[in-house]
């Protein structure tokens, strides 16, 4: 049976996304095929489309996704054709009705959480588990602690404030507009910082923390906050780059790390974090839980048939998201 999926032939703008019919086949080996009923949206599909992360092609775009197994592959254990799933994975190829996909991302739904918040929740929120749990400063973060996370009301970034208040971490949200500052402020940040309009954001950080300066800046922004990072950073602080939604990060002269007072700077991806079946369960455990508990409420912003995908990638590159986006097959 032919399914819906969305294909690039070339990088580029968002006129680059076609919705075409494809043939989806059985599961190999440790593999599984899911119908989707949700599918994430997430800044990182921008980079696989523009090529700032190239794909070969024609290639299939989306990493997030949740629905229900529809048929599974020899040597796959954990899952049975019927259970709800949801998962963050590479390839992409989240984007279209069904799709076969490696088995050890895919993880059971708990039945507390519904199709959409699977969809909107996994990537995004997988990676701040391995940000605030797993991405740490020496000697760790300790409750009361300050960190700085950019793009503070985006998807990524409202999981971040919430799960930093339950740790009891001061955050400090910096985001692109007093709406957005304000959202940030009821999901969780201590503080909250428009970096449009208060550009030298690093010295908003030294007021608001006495002069020292923040354990942990978590930058996704890149090319246009990665000096002011630097230079919002206590001793010994950690700087953990993560994206760069203005454009990559300039090269780095060592000596600036020591300079800045010995710090030091990580470029982590989630899919290390995943490699294998056994971490994605137990990062994905300690979420569901964070969830389920209502410790963080997964807020979707808008909801885009998967034909309208264009207008999703223009929406999240205008910035006129706030939270999570989904397609719906
Ligand atoms: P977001 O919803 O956070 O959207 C990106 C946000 O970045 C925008 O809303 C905007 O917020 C901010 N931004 C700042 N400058 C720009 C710019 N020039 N153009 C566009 N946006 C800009 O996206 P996601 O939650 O999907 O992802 C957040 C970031 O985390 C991305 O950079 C993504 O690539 C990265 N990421 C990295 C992972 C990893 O493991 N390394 C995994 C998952 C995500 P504002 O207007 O408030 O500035």
């Amino acid at each position: 049976m032919k399914e819906k999926a969305v294909v690039i032939e070339a990088p580029g703008g968002p006129e680059q996304l076609k919705l075409v019919d494809l043939e989806v086949g059985a599961p190999g080996p440790d593999e599984i095929r899911i119908r989707h009923h949700a599918c994430g949206l997430n800044y990182i599909d921008v980079y696989h489309r523009n090529g700032a992360y190239p794909l070969p092609l024609p290639a299939r775009l989306g990493m997030e996704g949740a629905g229900v197994v529809e048929a599974v592959g020899e040597g796959v254990t954990h899952l049975r054709v019927g259970d709800r799933a949801a998962y963050a994975s590479q390839p992409p190829g989240a984007y279209a009705t069904a799709r076969v996909m490696p088995a050890k991302c895919v993880l059971k739904l708990p039945e507390a959480i519904d199709f959409e918040t699977g969809a909107a929740m996994m990537l995004k929120g997988l990676t701040v588990q391995y940000l605030l749990r797993r991405t740490l400063p020496q000697g760790g973060l300790q409750a009361g602690d300050f960190v700085l996370f950019h793009a503070a009301a985006g998807g990524v970034g409202l999981i971040a404030c919430q799960w930093a208040r339950a740790l009891g971490l001061q955050l400090i949200g910096t985001a692109g507009s007093d709406e957005k500052c304000r959202l940030a402020l009821e999901n969780g940040a201590a503080h909250v910082i428009n970096y449009r309009r208060d550009v030298d954001f690093a010295a908003k950080v030294r007021e608001i923390t006495g002069g020292r300066g923040v354990k942990v800046v978590y930058d996704s922004v890149g090319a246009d906050t990665w000096e002011g990072s630097l230079n919002s950073l206590a001793p010994f602080g950690l700087l953990a780059s993560f994206g760069g939604a203005s454009g990559p990060v300039p090269p780095i002269n060592i000596g600036t790390l020591s300079a800045k007072g010995s710090v030091y700077v990580t470029r982590p991806t989630l899919f290390s974090h995943i490699a294998t079946r056994e971490a994605t369960q137990e990062m994905g455990d300690d979420l569901f839980s964070m969830v389920g508990s209502g410790k963080i409420r997964i807020r979707i912003d808008r909801r885009y048939p998967l034909a309208d995908v264009a207008e999703a990638h223009r929406d999240l590159e205008a910035r006129a998201i706030t939270g999570s986006a989904v397609l719906l097959p």
